[in-house]
């Protein structure tokens, strides 16, 4: 009956934004359940739904292709990803990417993040994403599939791939969809079901989003989606403890009680995936930001969220802005981190130094 009531306000919806205009066809996929071995594979074919079922070895990796869109299965189980890494040699980071595929690639290309054949081309070097892919654009599914069998690319090279789960990421995992594009609001109604429903932990990418950390250390860099407030250092809580507490408040509906105390204030907006406060005449003050890095044993802090037209530092260098705005489609930049120095990769490649 929910359900019913549910997808009635989701057709009528999905109507009113298209009011104008005549609703435009899409194709959209693979979305993947797991039961024990057995896949489920859904996709959207111009409109149309199909689904086929196939058995899942993970001795063997399993290419799905239809109407353009694949996926390369890898694991259907996923274990916690690390948080602190040293002895790396290079470092890249973007943040913010919101359903922008294209233009992704083509920064990852023109930057040697990846090769002409769209593979993993940064060797042993470490590669992180400071989250928010979901909402506002309509590729999103694309960069999921994608990053997801980059990882696994990178993996095997003696590289790393980090994504970090930014605000949007848990807005969808917790059934709040305000930044849908419309295109996603036609594919829960074409496969009947809201949208977060195709990010449980009965699928692939719900599992694989779940493993996610909120933050990860390399070297010393200190990497979050939103930032981290003050008082985590003050309150002298260590990064296990921040991601850990994170992560075990994660889904709401899939906690036995209601978030509270610290996983409470961990997910509002001075928690690291909300935080704003390294951008605003008000926030954190030079000394909060030396007592935040002497605490966590770094010497930058390096965040997305807040958008720039460009990669940007703040506090003399010691805090790194990579959200340099890729979810307007036309333009982006990735951060290097070789040797200590700070460089920003055009989206046509070339280098500047911050
Ligand atoms: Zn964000």
């Amino acid at each position: 009956m929910r359900n019913t009531l549910l997808l009635i306000l989701l057709a009528s919806a999905t109507q009113s934004l298209y009011a104008s205009e005549p609703m435009p066809r899409i194709s959209d996929g693979p979305y993947i359940d797991v039961h024990d071995t057995r896949l489920q594979v859904n996709w959207i074919c111009d409109d149309r739904v199909s689904r086929e079922t196939m058995e899942f070895s993970s001795q063997t990796t399993t290419t799905v292709q239809k109407c353009g869109l694949d996926a390369t299965v890898h694991h259907i189980n996923f274990e916690e990803h690390a948080i602190q890494f040293t002895g790396v040699k290079k470092i890249a980071a973007l943040s913010d990417l919101h359903g922008q595929f294209e233009l992704m690639r083509t920064l990852l290309r023109n930057n040697r993040i990846i090769n002409e054949q769209n593979q993993w081309a940064f060797g042993d070097g470490h590669f992180v994403i400071t989250g928010d892919i979901f909402d506002r654009g309509d590729k999103v599914t694309e960069i999921l599939w994608f990053i997801y069998d980059l990882e696994q690319q990178a993996e095997r090279a003696g590289g790393k791939l980090h994504l970090l789960l930014g605000n949007h990421e848990v807005m969808v995992m917790n059934g709040d969809l305000r930044y849908l594009h419309p295109k996603y609001v036609k594919t829960q109604q074409l496969l009947e079901k809201p949208f977060e429903q195709l990010f449980t932990k009965q699928t692939i990418l719900g599992r694989w989003l779940r493993a996610k950390p909120v933050l990860v250390k390399i070297n010393h860099y200190l990497f979050a989606h939103g930032g981290f407030h003050p008082s985590l250092a003050t309150d002298k809580l260590t990064l296990e403890r921040i991601n850990s507490t994170f992560k075990s408040n994660l889904v709401e509906k899939e906690l036995d009680q209601n978030r509270n105390g610290l996983g409470l204030y961990l997910h509002k907006t001075h928690g690291p995936i909300w935080y704003r406060g390294y951008f605003k005449d008000d926030g954190a003050t030079s000394q909060e930001i030396d007592l935040l890095l002497s605490h966590f044993d770094v010497n930058h802090l390096v965040v997305g969220h807040t958008s720039q037209k460009q990669i940007e530092t703040r506090y003399q260098g010691k805090v790194i802005a990579i959200d340099s705005s890729i979810k307007n489609g036309k333009y982006g930049e990735i951060l290097f981190i070789e040797n200590n120095k700070h460089t920003r990769g055009t989206l046509k490649g070339e280098r500047h130094e911050l």
